[in-house]
């Protein structure tokens, strides 16, 4: 061709109906964006996270990885200029049309299993969900397993809704100063940059619940959020119409004091139910997720009183048979109870209705009815209101039948009616990118629709231990770089010397062992136990062949001095010369910080003092991350560990005595730390691969993965619980 025909094939081609890649409408782009933003599906999907973040990194970072607050500081413009200089085009078209794809695929898991729910949805209650670090309205293991529940039901097409209460300020943000105190700091949040919308009637009208007390009425609006294919709904009282208190009862999660739990309790239970029906949704079943929401059983017993004209024994009966709770914790302490007058401050106006006594609205919450010393506990409620009630693991479910054997003085143990599903791990959430790669790489195509099948899992023994091992290192490498920043961060604010902050930069081997505890440090989960012999621990950590790191991070709760204290003597033992280097105190334990310890250490300590540990769920991230466990044989590491797949603290028994179980348990921590991991971590072959280790890393993933899955979980629900509750046929497999 002669230049002039070059030219002119060029100019034609210029003219063409495909405009370069970089004219397409950046609104277009800009709405794409936004809306894989205003559903938490992207939360736990990688290719949608790299997205946003390649968008802005450091922003991303600044921002707590929220892409609405992201997406704010940009105009469509500026969006579109990026997007051409990073490329972004293609990878946010692919990504939008997978969430589109998801949202639309039908073949679900309970499409063939749970059809039973389709119209009569499940309606999941919990006074917390933890989904993302960005939506903080979770303080810990609760919120995140309702949040790792609901996250898996959309996975499986389970039909559920989420209710639960919006706190504009969340749960505390942790500092600690020189001296190594915990302070608290409460940061609004903005409910603009959250993925949320206000909540509609079928008619179209933004919704507001009341409720009568006997001290006036409180009113609470609702928002929506968008969980792949869960919705989300959350009552919050920061309304006009509510007294300048009303208006922060839901600020804060777990604030104030017992009248503020109550007030809290009723928005949920009684306001969640109402809410429900304001949206016209008509659950099949009800699902407490803990006692907290328990009251909603009452006002569900109301609307069938009025409704169908049940009397109120009748309609318990029938509001019992729909109704499934789950109990958490094996700690008396740790159930709410409630003192009669606030009882009937709140439930006053609703027991009028129900046209019962004072006392005998009390005896549902008593263990004996007749006794009017008792206060009224909600987890009694929810058990004398549930035909299904569970605990999280089999040692849990032992520990509670016997905890609540009075309630059925005439069964014996075994025929109390507490089952246990064991808890488990949205594992998309936790799993490192790497990791999944690997997986991907390996396993059977569409392996992660098929999480919950042991077969699956098998794969990984076929995997080339040297991959595994440097998938692992690269991790922990992330993990050593995260602390740096974290901990030179937290220096510089504390107005350290510059000596110090620069070397916090270099913390760390990444060659050394390096075990993490990351946990709410509650006196029983024992933090300091691995510090009981001071001199030993300084021995193991300062070896000079085979030395031990350790990470710690945990929150205590504002009002628990003794658990200030514990973090108080673990952040300080920076200062003591003989630990200098080998421990770290990382401030402000999140799911993010969570997500990063879990998927980084070589192993992951628990030692809670036996049985008070109901399940743990930390220690089931580790694993799908190549991390093995170290921990006492309580919760779900009593049914977990079988000898190969990860290290047992002691056997299995505790004292009488709290201190001969601290003292055999520190002891024990220690040898197995001595004679076992150690050993098989920097036991290295020819090619410098610790093989035992490798081998057992292998087993621990391929045996405990899909069992410690919430898809696993949520298929137990189904099958066991959601499915029989809602009229269907009972596959009942006995939750035992
Ligand atoms: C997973 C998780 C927990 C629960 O873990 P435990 O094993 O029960 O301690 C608590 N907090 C956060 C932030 C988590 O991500």
């Amino acid at each position: 061709m002669t230049p002039a025909e070059l030219a002119a094939v060029a100019a034609n081609r210029s003219n063409e109906a495909i405009p370069p890649v970089s004219e397409i409408a950046p609104q277009a782009l800009y709405d794409k964006c936004m809306a894989m933003a205003r559903n938490l599906w992207w939360s736990w999907h990688p290719e949608v996270i790299n997205l946003f973040r390649d968008i802005d990194p450091i922003r991303w970072r600044q921002l707590d990885h929220n892409p609405i607050a992201l997406l704010k500081e940009f105009t469509p413009e500026r969006l579109g200029m990026r997007a051409a200089e990073m490329v972004l085009y293609s990878r946010i078209n692919y990504a939008y049309r997978r969430l589109k794809e998801y949202m639309n695929f039908k073949q679900t898991w309970a499409a063939t299993h749970a059809g039973v729910l389709g119209g009569k949805p499940v309606a999941y209650f919990s006074a917390e969900f933890g989904i993302h670090e960005s939506m903080p309205i979770y303080s810990g293991g609760l919120g995140v397993l309702s949040g790792d529940h609901i996250m898996s039901a959309s996975g499986l097409g389970v039909p559920l809704i989420g209710i639960g209460l919006y706190y504009d300020q969340g749960y505390f943000r942790q500092q600690l100063d020189q001296n190594g105190y915990q302070h608290e700091e409460y940061l609004d949040t903005k409910a603009d940059c959250l993925p949320m919308e206000p909540a509609h009637s079928p008619e179209g009208k933004p919704i507001t619940i009341q409720i009568d007390t006997r001290s006036g009425r409180l009113l609470a609006k609702l928002w929506l959020l968008h969980v792949g294919r869960v919705k989300l709904y959350l009552l919050d009282c920061d309304v006009d119409g509510n007294s300048p208190e009303d208006r922060e009862l839901t600020s804060r999660l777990y604030g104030g004091d017992e009248r503020t739990r109550v007030r809290q309790e009723l928005v949920l239970g009684v306001g969640g139910v109402r809410a429900l029906r304001a949206l016209g949704i008509h659950p099949g079943v009800y699902h407490l997720n803990e006692g907290h929401s328990a009251f909603g059983t009452l006002e569900v017993i109301r609307e069938r009183m009025k409704f169908d004209g049940l009397t109120f024994h009748d309609a318990l009966r029938e509001v019992a048979q729909q109704t499934v709770f789950t109990t958490h914790t094996p700690v008396p302490a740790g159930h709410d109870r409630f003192h009669g007058s606030l009882v009937e401050e709140h439930l006053g106006p609703l027991r009028d209705e129900l046209g019962i006594s004072y006392e005998q609205l009390m005896g549902l919450g008593r263990v004996e009815p007749q006794n009017e010393s008792e206060p009224f506990c909600m987890t009694v409620v929810g058990l004398k209101l549930s035909r299904r009630a569970n605990a999280v693991s089999a040692l849990h479910g032992h520990i509670s039948r016997r905890m609540w054997a009075h309630l059925w003085p005439w069964r014996v143990e075994e025929e109390i009616p507490i089952g246990h599903i064991t808890n488990g791990v949205h594992i998309p959430s936790w799993l490192a990118q790497q990791m999944m790669q690997l997986y991907d790489r390996h396993f059977p195509v569409n392996w992660m629709r098929r999480m919950g099948e042991p077969e699956v899992w098998q794969t990984i023994h076929s995997v080339d231990p040297g991959e595994l091992w440097e998938t692992h290192y690269a991790l922990k490498n992330q993990l050593l770089a995260f602390v740096r920043r974290r901990l030179s961060r937290q220096l510089r604010r504390r107005g350290e010397s510059d000596d110090i902050v620069d070397a916090a930069r270099n913390a760390l081997d990444p060659n050394v062992l390096t075990i993490g505890f990351g946990r709410r440090f509650a006196t029983y989960k024992r933090a300091s136990l691995i510090m009981s012999d001071v001199d030993r621990i300084c021995r193991i950590l300062a070896d000079t062949e085979r030395p031990v790191q350790l990470i710690f991070a945990g929150k205590a709760h504002p009002k628990d001095e003794p658990g200030k204290q514990l973090i108080q003597r673990v952040a300080n033992l920076r200062h003591d010369p003989q630990f200098r280097g080998r421990i770290v105190f990382i401030e402000d334990y999140d799911i993010n910080v969570c997500r990063h310890m879990i998927q980084g250490v070589d192993v992951w300590l628990n030692n809670p003092r036996r049985p008070l540990e109901a399940s743990g769920t930390s220690g089931q991230k580790a694993v799908l991350n190549g991390a093995l466990n170290l921990s006492i044989l309580d919760g779900w590491w009593a049914e977990a560990y079988d000898g190969t797949n990860g290290f047992a603290i002691g056997h299995g028994t505790s004292h009488v005595s709290d201190e001969i179980t601290d003292q055999r348990d520190a002891k024990s921590l220690l040898d197995v730390l001595e004679n076992q991991v150690i050993p098989a971590f920097y036991e290295r072959d020819v090619d410098g691969l610790p093989r035992q280790w490798i081998k057992m890393m292998m087993n621990s993933i391929s045996s405990l993965a899909w069992r410690f899955s919430a898809h696993r979980m949520v298929m137990d629900y189904t099958r066991s619980c959601y499915v029989p509750a809602a009229g269907g046929l009972s596959c009942d497999m006995s939750m035992r």
